[in-house]
């Protein structure tokens, strides 16, 4: 039998850095997701609909200073 040394505690299911080929949410399609958390493809992210998601520098609201 093949011996494989196993170390007790390092044994995480879910690491939050898993680099694998993921489907993407929205297209469906296989991308290579860098994390656990990267569930949509850099082309959907892309896309305007998915910035349109994301808050970010709205140049007409938020503007404080
Ligand atoms: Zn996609």
């Amino acid at each position: 039998m093949s011996s494989i040394p196993r170390i007790d505690g390092l044994d995480d299911p879910v690491t939050p850095l898993d680099p694998r080929s993921r489907l993407c949410l929205r297209c469906k399609a296989t991308f290579h997701s860098q994390w656990a958390g990267e569930r949509i493809c850099g082309r959907c992210k892309g896309t305007a609909a998915w910035r349109s998601g994301t808050p970010m520098q709205t140049p007409s609201v938020g503007r404080r200073r």
